[in-house]
């Protein structure tokens, strides 16, 4: 074995293809029992519609290196993300735009006007002043927009009223002032065609990969542990920084989700693949309706039957999936912390979302990777 990888998610495979392509001998471990982290969906058994199973996942990206290299591997389908939510009974499209605005103020607004609007009421508060998230989502669309849309949805993501969450958990909201719903801005999008499980195997359809499964690094009866390998083969470690290091540092925080899935006996629940509920009276913060991300599979997916998956978000135990980095102060002081131990380390690489602490899009995941592996490991 030339390199061991820690974590079969975007990161680690993009390594493991590059550096078998390079032939070089690789060995990946990952502790759960399929391989893909957390791009793994699987087709739900009773209808046959595909489920990302660690929650929606939609790619996306401007970055012409990366969707040339992830096109090896699989094509894309045409979908475009949109976003809908429901306020008070009512559903409005997202992110807030020219139609979210004249349907919630009842107008018939030009963008010169809606700007002006959303201006004079965004002056209650000055940004720079803010105290807390509240204050800054005010200073940002103005009272208004900011409790319908923001307020009680934010408390449902953080489990805690804006009020006392600090004022840069959000950095801006972006308004439109067309009535363009595109979710995302970036210059392609789409979802792989076969399904993610597809596209992630064949990235690790190598004679120079060997995969292991139900394999936990940390694990001392197997033989691919920390202490048998450390020093003996380069690593590159995916898994949690923190837990690398046996929290020494301290535990950083995560946040992380609970799904509720259903199949319901009706063709279509919601029209569209995800409807957020911005209201303090619904526990969820969305629901996701899976046959929607591939109207092309229509002629394969029942007509009488759907999947649904409702969204919880919390704070993470140690025993839970972390998802979203929380980055207080305290953990970014940790995570300086441990990117010193991490230098002590040799031949040990961190990478990826759980061992940089960092929120990653799939192609942002793939893109560091590809840097990595080019800049200190080809
Ligand atoms: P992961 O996919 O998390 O892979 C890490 C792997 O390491 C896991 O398989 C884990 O089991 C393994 N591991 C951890 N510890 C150990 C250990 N001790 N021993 C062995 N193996 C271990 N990106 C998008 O582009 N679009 C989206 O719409 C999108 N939606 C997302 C929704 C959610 C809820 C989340 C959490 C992420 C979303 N992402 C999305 C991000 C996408 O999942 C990441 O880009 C991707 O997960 C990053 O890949 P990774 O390899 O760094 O991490």
């Amino acid at each position: 074995m030339d390199l061991l990888i820690v974590g079969s998610g975007f990161y680690g495979l993009t390594i493991a293809e590059r550096a078998a392509a390079a032939g070089r001998k690789v060995t990946v471990i990952d502790r759960r029992h399929h391989i893909g982290g957390n791009a793994y969906s699987a087709d739900e058994p009773e209808t046959g519609i595909e489920v990302h199973q660690y929650g929606a996942h939609l790619f996306h990206t401007s970055n012409p290196t990366v969707w040339e290299y992830v096109n090896r591997f699989t094509d894309f389908t045409s979908y475009v993300h949109r976003v809908y939510t429901t306020h008070k009974g009512v559903v409005f499209p997202l992110p807030i735009n020219l139609g979210t605005i004249n349907q919630f103020f009842q107008a018939a607004y030009t963008p010169d006007q809606a700007r002006a609007l959303v201006h004079e009421l965004a002056g209650e508060f000055d940004a720079k002043d803010a105290a807390n998230l509240e204050e800054k989502g005010i200073a940002l669309i103005g009272r208004p927009l900011y409790e319908a849309f923001i307020r009680d949805y934010t408390a449902k993501q953080w489990q805690t009223d804006p009020k006392d969450l600090p004022a840069e958990v959000i950095s801006r909201l972006p308004v439109r002032y067309t009535y363009d719903n595109r979710y995302f801005n970036d210059t392609w999008e789409g979802l792989p065609v076969d399904g993610y499980t597809a596209w992630i195997e064949r990235m690790a359809d190598h004679p120079n990969i060997e995969v292991k499964l139900s394999t936990d690094y940390f694990d001392e009866s197997q033989p691919l542990n920390k202490k048998a390998t450390v020093g003996q083969v380069p690593i590159v470690y995916t898994g949690p920084v923190d837990r690398y290091f046996d929290y020494a540092e301290g535990e950083l925080s995560w946040r992380t989700l609970d799904f509720e899935q259903e199949v319901l006996p009706i063709g279509d629940f919601q029209g569209t693949s995800v409807m957020n509920y911005a209201d303090a009276d619904v526990p969820y913060t969305r629901i996701h309706e899976f046959k929607h991300f591939h109207p092309e599979r229509a002629d394969r997916y029942p007509t009488d039957k759907t999947v649904v998956v409702r969204e919880y978000s919390r704070f993470a135990t140690r025993e839970d999936e972390p998802y979203y980095p929380v980055n207080t102060a305290d953990d970014r002081s940790g995570l300086l912390a441990y990117r010193e131990l991490a230098k002590g380390e040799s031949d040990v690489y961190f990478g990826g979302r759980l061992g940089t602490y960092q929120y990653l899009d799939m192609h942002m995941a793939i893109g560091s990777a590809l840097s990595m592996w080019n800049n200190q490991l080809a």
